[in-house]
Parts: structure tokens; sequence; C-alpha cells
């Protein structure tokens, strides 16, 4: 008789079971967009929604991600790259559980949202395009970056003075020049329920 050398307590549990203890299925929502076009405060408006709907969620923004697993990078085109790499294998391992991982970075080129949605998977990947325009975004400037930038204290500012790429199949595109947060975030709450529906 073979011996059964993998019971069942060996495997992994697989992201199934684990979607259907959650009542949910994963996804990467993956925002991209100039700086102040709005992304970290839907990040947090569309958690917070998801969250009294009894979803569990994982936001990850350029202050958790690079004062934490990303301390280590700088600006460079190389550094800029594994940034977005970590951050692709991060959104995945939270999909895999079956979390809905939100990811706020701009993200300005095709080719590095390309490397997100290959590690991701196209299906597991939801993006989600702000299109605020560079007028309105450089008015807010909540963090005063854009004056930096004009200053030329800040050097390859999206924007300013490097390229932002606009992507041509997001799955969602909003400009929030004149819509509330509120409106915004129960905008891609209705486009997502399908996809992260209890199952
Ligand atoms: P990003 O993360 O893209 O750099 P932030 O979310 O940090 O942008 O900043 C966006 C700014 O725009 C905030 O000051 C926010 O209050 C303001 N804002 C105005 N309307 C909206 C909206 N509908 N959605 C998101 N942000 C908005």
């Amino acid at each position: 008789m073979t011996e059964n050398i993998f019971p069942d307590q060996d495997h992994f549990v697989e992201r199934a079971e684990k979607e259907r203890l959650l009542n949910q299925h994963g996804l990467v929502i993956w925002f991209t967009g100039l700086s102040a076009s709005g992304k970290s405060t839907l990040a947090v408006a569309v958690e917070r929604k998801l969250f009294s709907g009894g979803i569990i969620t994982q936001v990850l923004d350029g202050d958790k991600i690079r004062n934490g697993l990303n301390k280590n990078l700088g600006f460079s085109e190389d550094d800029r790259i594994e940034n977005i790499r970590r951050i692709a294998e991060v959104g995945k391992l939270f999909c895999d559980c079956g979390i809905i991982a939100i990811s706020a970075f701009i993200s300005p080129t095709k080719a590095i949202r390309s490397m997100a949605r290959d590690i991701i998977g196209a299906e597991n990947f939801f993006e989600i395009y702000l299109n605020t325009p560079l007028e309105v975004c450089e008015r807010r400037d909540p963090k005063g970056l854009y004056k930096k930038a004009r200053a030329g204290i800040i050097s390859d500012f999206t924007g300013i003075s490097a390229p932002y790429e606009a992507p041509e199949d997001a799955n969602l595109v909003i400009d929030t020049t004149n819509l509330s947060v509120e409106k915004a975030a129960n905008r891609i709450i209705k486009e997502i329920t399908g996809r992260i529906g209890k199952s």
C-alpha cells in the first residue's frame, strides 16, 4: 500500500478555503494618478466603507511602505521599480488570503503597472486611474510637494519634471476635481462589489 506522504494537515490552506472563512473574495485595488489626485484619501475612504460592510482590507500606502518594508529604497529608477515590485508581491499575498489590498502609489509608467499586474494576476487586479488634472493637483498641493518641485528642491517629480503615462485600459477612471470623497468612494464600491462579493 502506498503511504500517504502528504496528509491534509501538511497542505497549505488554499485561497478558496480562506475566502470561505472570510466570506469575501481577494482583490488588489490599484490606484494610479498624480500626486494629490486623491489616491490615499480614497484608499482610506474605500477601506472604511468596506470595513463597515464587514469586509477585511489592507491599505498599502507610501507612509506605511516607505517607512517599513521599503525603507532601504530611494527614488532612483531601479529603486522605484523595486518599490512597486515589492508592493505588488505584498498585495498578492493579501489577495491570496482573501483580503482586499488597496494600493495607493503614483506608479507613473505603463511598464511599472504592467509589472504589478503580472505579479498580481490580471484577474485579481482592479486598476483605478484618478485622472484629476495637474492644475487641480497642484492647487491642492496638500504636502507642499509641487511647490518644492517647481522650485527645483525636489527633482524628478511626476507631472512636473518626470512623466506620467496615463493608463489606457484602467478598470475605472475618476476625476476627483468636482466630486466629493464620499461620492468617489461610493462609485468605487459600486464597481468592485461584484468582484469581492460575499461568496
Ligand atoms: P495622493 O495620495 O494621490 O497623493 P491625497 O489623497 O494625499 O492624494 O490628496 C488628495 C487631496 O485632494 C486631499 O487633500 C483631499 O482632501 C482632496 N480631495 C478633494 N476631493 C477629493 C476627492 N473626491 N477624492 C480624493 N481626494 C479629494
